[in-house]
């Protein structure tokens, strides 16, 4: 329920758009360095971001807890498990609000509009759906690159007669259930249909197959799918942790690639090309080890055969489960496999493939979301009145993906050019730390304002550019969120590739030689 409220004018310090873990992190960083007169802004009724809004059953976390939930040490919690589910997680972004008094300074149900650079009072001023305009010195984006829901343009999409939702906005209503793992009553005489299967369709088809009458799945491309390596957390063990061991565990975690089986020898010695090739077989090696768990767990034939994933590995984002597969064993649950082609007419009673109607009481949309190409969704003005957009129009231009000339006193958190992490809080914390030390640096020094400066930039996109050179493989892949549905074009427009433990070096560096590479006005 969203409350009236009248419209703010005042100025602070610091806002942070997002409240999810990048705002809630930076926001910690920034407390704890006695910069507490900030706002924290977000269209959710909560903090928490990416982990209020998604509360499907199944929703978890492919990432061990021990690292993925920031700061356990400073709230002093203890993740339940190795992989941890939602609800824990946004428990757990709650308990960081609590810990920095951070609850206080959210200004919720906000969305922004707008964020433009005022020159003559040096001050950023932010415009939301509340009719705000707040002043802000320094401004940080937190709003996350995958943060709007999509619909896929199916033709006949507004026809369908039956209730139909987003897997991020999950109606228990319709339902029944709760995202704690209650069954979902409602569903047992409903045919119920999910369009999409991959990273969260994995983890909330096996509740439908469980409670659905009748579950069908409409796929287009199928995901890889591993074993989830589970186990509850031991208390006397974790009783034992010595105070900085999350730290360390964190700082291990981000010299380990994500799968061991992909971990070519490292002693070993290889030309750039023996590289590629060895990397080629064991991804080969570890796709044909996919295919046979298939085989081995889904009893029908020609549903099996059509869930093996016939692209190279990492082409989509890999997924974990131990329920997914065996669901398919289950008679009420079938699997409608497009051939890659997707459903592409949906009619009143349900989606429609190669003249066959599928009639449905319910339609889940599990098609993922809009990618924010240009590292933020807010329409953002710098200096000389120049679009944030406009200046990206040849590519993306940053500093470690976090500054832009012509922004000052402007952070970008979790953006393109940044470093990708399997552990994205990694990233986040990094950079909440970076940010809080910049601005810390300002006020120190009596400083009104901080810039990189364009030969700063233009070293950043060059190395973005030459890293992305050596392993950038997207565009042969299928067509996803990762090659921007197959239109990635420009090779600027990304990830930093040499890796997080040299993104990080690089972020201390930068600060390091502040007046090489930033200006700063008085
Ligand atoms: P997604 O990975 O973009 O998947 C969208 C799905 O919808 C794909 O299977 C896509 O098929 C399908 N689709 C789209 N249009 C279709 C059509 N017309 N007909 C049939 N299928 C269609 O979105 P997501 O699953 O929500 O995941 C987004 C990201 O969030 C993940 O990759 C991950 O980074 C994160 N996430 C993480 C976890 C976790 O930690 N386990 C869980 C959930 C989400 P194509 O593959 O052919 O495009």
């Amino acid at each position: 329920r969203v409350l009236f409220r009248s419209p703010r004018h005042d100025e602070v310090t610091v806002a942070i758009i997002g409240a999810g873990f990048a705002g809630l992190c930076t926001g910690a960083k920034l407390v704890e360095a006695g910069i507490d007169d900030l706002l924290l802004i977000d269209g959710a009724g909560d903090v928490g971001g990416v982990w209020y809004w998604n509360r499907y059953p199944g929703a978890m976390c492919d990432t061990a807890a021990m690292i993925y939930l920031p700061m356990l040490e400073e709230t002093g919690r203890m993740p339940s498990a190795k992989y941890v589910h939602a609800p824990e997680i946004h428990e757990h972004a709650r308990a960081i609000a609590t810990t920095y008094g951070l609850h206080e300074r959210a200004l919720l149900s906000t969305e922004v509009e707008s964020v433009t650079w005022d020159e003559a009072s040096a001050r950023w001023v932010i415009r939301t759906d509340r009719g705000d305009a707040i002043r802000a010195r320094f401004v940080a984006m937190g709003t996350g690159p995958l943060h709007r829901p999509k619909l896929p343009s199916i033709p006949g999409i507004e026809t369908f007669a039956g209730p139909a939702f987003h897997t991020s906005r999950w109606d228990y209503g319709v339902t029944g259930g709760t995202p704690d793992g209650e069954p979902m009553t409602r569903l047992s005489a409903l045919r119920v249909g999910i369009i999409g299967t991959g990273a969260t369709a994995v983890q909330c088809i096996p509740a439908l197959g469980r409670d659905a009458g009748v579950l069908e799945v409409f796929q287009r491309t199928p995901s890889s799918i591993d074993v989830r390596d589970d186990w509850e957390t031991d208390p006397e063990w974790a009783a034992k942790l010595q105070p900085g061991w999350q730290a360390a565990r964190r700082a291990k975690a981000f010299t380990e690639p994500p799968l061991p089986t992909l971990q070519l020898q490292r002693r070993q010695t290889f030309t750039a090309e023996e590289k590629l090739r060895a990397q080629e077989n064991a991804n080969i090696d570890y796709m044909m080890r996919i295919h046979k768990r298939i085989d081995e767990i889904v009893e029908d034939r020609t549903t099996a055969d059509a869930l093996k994933p016939w692209y190279m590995f990492m082409c989509k984002r890999p997924c974990f489960h131990n329920d997914y597969l065996p669901t398919y064993n289950r008679p009420n649950v079938h699997l409608v496999d497009t051939h890659g082609k997707g459903i592409l007419e949906i009619g009143e009673n349900g989606p429609i493939f190669e003249g066959k109607e599928y009639p449905l009481d319910l339609l889940i949309y599990a098609t993922g979301f809009e990618v924010q190409k240009t590292g933020t969704w807010n329409r953002i003005t710098g200096e000389g009145g120049r679009d944030l957009q406009d200046k990206y129009a040849d590519g993306i231009r940053t500093l470690l993906g976090i500054h832009t000339h012509g922004y000052p006193n402007m952070f970008i958190m979790g953006g393109y050019q940044a470093s990708f992490n399997f552990n994205l809080t990694d990233v986040l914390q990094a950079q909440g730390d970076h940010i809080a030390a910049c601005i810390d640096h300002v006020r120190t020094n009596g400083y009104a304002t901080i810039d990189c400066t364009e030969a700063a930039e233009d070293w950043w996109v060059e190395e973005v550019i030459e890293h992305r050179g050596k392993t950038n493989r997207n565009a042969e892949c299928t067509p996803g969120y990762y090659n921007f549905e197959g239109e990635f074009n420009r090779r600027q427009d990304g990830n930093y590739n040499g890796g997080f433990p040299k993104y990080y070096a690089n972020l201390g560096a930068a600060r390091e030689k502040m007046t090489e590479n930033f200006t700063f006005t008085k």
